[in-house]
């Protein structure tokens, strides 16, 4: 896929998310609304192999999903969101459901994980650029406050997640949010 050349116009009120069922998630087991508009959304990164085409992604996302069920007694995939090298968004728990993704703040957040491991790769324009996409989305529909703080895993826990590369890009996406 190509990246955007400088000076294309970005249509900021647009983001292709792939559903549940496109990519055969399993039903969860139970899910949790969320009471008001996330306050917060955190960055994570799967930590797994970097995905950057849907023969990669969707296995992977069935992969991430049973390990959350299974290993981790998680109720479904920890995430609300996650975000492919090729900038395509998979849903995880979607919008106004609590995850399980950062103790203590998943009741007030919102989860969105890069697939790959950032300590190593680097984040392509295409996932930054869904990335900003989205949360745009999410405040024009009210699912995010307009307010909201953007941080990365390790700000509200003991972790290397989302990995160093995507961690150092976040001053710059809270700019471009600020843009827009
Ligand atoms: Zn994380």
């Amino acid at each position: 896929m190509d990246g955007h050349t400088p000076g294309e116009t970005v249509d900021m009120n647009s983001v292709a998310v792939v559903c549940r069922r496109a990519w055969n998630a399993v039903d969860p087991r139970d899910r949790t609304e969320m009471k008001s508009p996330a306050q917060t959304v955190i960055v994570h990164h799967t930590a797994l192999r970097y995905c950057s085409n849907p023969c990669d992604s969707v296995p992977q996302l069935a992969h991430i999903q049973h390990m959350h069920l299974q290993e981790r007694g998680f109720d479904d995939i920890g995430y609300n969101f996650l975000i492919s090298g090729d900038g395509v968004v998979y849903e995880g728990r979607g919008w106004g459901i609590v995850g399980a993704h950062a103790k203590e703040h998943n009741f007030h957040s919102v989860g969105i994980a890069f697939m790959g491991n950032f300590n190593d790769e680097l984040p392509s324009s295409e996932s930054l650029s869904a990335l900003l996409r989205l949360l745009h989305i999410g405040v024009l529909h009210g699912h995010v406050r307009p307010n909201f703080v953007l941080v990365g895993h390790r700000d509200v826990a003991k972790t290397a997640c989302p990995g160093e590369h995507l961690y150092s890009l976040l001053p710059k996406l809270r700019e471009q949010l600020q843009n827009h």
